[in-house]
């Protein structure tokens, strides 16, 4: 009782103070055996001060620096217009909406405030570009010109030109047409643990009117694939090495997907979104790492556009934008020093360049708080008060026990994401697919 009465003198000057726009509390509930939390308390914790569910079916939400948008049932999400498939679906409790905690802590959370991932690398040295396939492997094979593993290492090329020139280094997991194995790729990977990310470089297959452009990351543990519609399978209990970076996997493939997502401009359709696997190059690798499908052969349009130099150059750039607005992003300090500092472009590693796009805000120094809905790789909640409920900060796998239906979370102190990512959109547009739209749902 005295914690109810407690909860609600929070919730109440969280109303009432116009200076304490955000409260520090969130509500957490239980729906068909997972946690969810509410999008009341998920709004006011991170400052959406401005809320509408747009028709029964769309809940949009923004603050200073992100918007935000969720469908109801659906695993689909906006976050600054950027697609991405959630691991559950936001649902309807009481009134309110809510998403699964899953979802909060290891998708939403690490892109509103990178600042917080626990155990980040202090700096990005360079990038392992993996172009997919090779040799014997053809890849997707296309309808004009040569197969996927050609366009491939082709953009890899591309890609590793523009990374050098911003100063960072670059290993390659093959540069001539040859087969490696994907476990061997990963181990490459891992030889240049934990100041380098991994981006493994594909172009799709799919039917005839699938087009657009879709980046994946793991699949969370207890987690399923975004291409199984959301299902958790058995083995998804396990933790994979991938696992480790779950918190910059997903920022990372935020970061790339929102510029990669430009090629095809006012085609909304063509943003296929954020999506999850649990690919060998992902799950086995120890870098933060995603893999991006630039485009689709078995689509006639997009097959033509794939096979010219530009479109491959404007993948890459893109491609390029993304990683180096995911380093500004987990440190403002990297980016900053490089402003300051003259740093000569032909001398790998020896800075990063300042984000593309992005003018992110740093946060207050001592801003780094617990959060909690915890999970693996962010920081724990601190000890709480002995009238306050807690979480655990470990995210357990669904059960069928119920719970409480309401639990007020213990309070955090954490400040809302000072990250502005709103850009002009950049000069990298050539191309617009004319053929019908592929089915949203994946
Ligand atoms: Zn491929």
């Amino acid at each position: 009782m005295r914690h109810k009465l407690l909860y609600w003198a929070i919730i109440f000057v969280c109303l009432t103070s116009p200076a304490m726009a955000t409260s520090r509390t969130w509500e957490l509930v239980r729906v068909g055996g997972l946690d969810y939390v509410t999008l009341d308390s998920f709004c006011r914790f991170y400052g959406f001060a401005y809320r509408k569910v747009g028709g029964a079916n769309t809940y949009q939400t923004q603050n200073e620096d992100f918007s935000v948008q969720f469908y109801r049932d659906s695993r689909e999400m906006k976050i600054n217009n950027v697609r991405s498939w959630l691991s559950f679906p936001v649902v309807e409790y009481r009134g309110d909406w809510a998403i699964s905690r899953m979802d909060l802590v290891k998708h939403i959370e690490p892109i509103l405030r990178p600042s917080q991932i626990e155990g980040k690398p202090r700096q990005i040295d360079g990038v392992v570009i993996d172009a997919g396939h090779g040799g014997d492997d053809q890849g997707a094979v296309s309808r004009l010109g040569k197969n996927e593993k050609a366009y491939a290492l082709d953009t890899a090329l591309r890609l590793e030109k523009l990374l050098k020139l911003a100063g960072l280094k670059v290993v390659m997991t093959r540069r001539t047409d040859r087969f490696i194995d994907l476990y061997q790729r990963a181990r490459i990977a891992t030889k240049y643990a934990p100041n380098y990310i991994f981006v493994s470089v594909h172009y799709n297959s799919g039917d005839s009117s699938a087009r657009g452009i879709e980046t994946y990351a793991l699949a969370p543990r207890n987690a399923g694939s975004t291409e199984y519609g959301g299902r958790v399978p058995r083995n998804a209990q396990y933790g994979l090495p991938g696992n480790r970076n779950d918190a910059l996997n997903i920022l990372l493939a935020h970061e790339v997907q929102q510029q990669m997502r430009r090629l095809n401009p006012r085609d909304d359709e063509a943003d296929r979104g954020v999506k999850r696997a649990r690919f060998v190059v992902l799950k086995q690798n120890s870098l933060p790492a995603v893999l991006v499908e630039c485009g689709f052969l078995s689509n006639r349009v997009e097959a033509r556009a794939v096979n010219t130099p530009q479109y491959r150059q404007r993948a890459a750039e893109a491609m390029a934008a993304g990683i180096r607005n995911f380093i500004a992003r987990i440190n403002p300090e990297q980016r900053a020093s490089q402003t300051t500092t003259a740093v000569p472009a032909s001398k790998p590693g020896a800075g990063v360049p300042a984000p593309v796009t992005a003018t992110p805000k740093t946060e207050p120094v001592g801003a780094k708080t617990p959060n909690p809905a915890s999970g693996a790789g962010i920081t724990p909640p601190k000890p709480p008060a002995a009238n306050q409920a807690v979480i655990s900060p470990v995210i357990t796998p669904p059960v069928v026990t119920p719970a409480p239906p309401v639990v007020p979370l213990s309070p955090s102190t954490g400040a809302p994401a000072g990250v502005n990512l709103r850009a002009p959109e950049p000069d990298i547009i050539i191309y617009k697919p004319e053929s019908a739209p592929p089915s949203k749902t994946p």
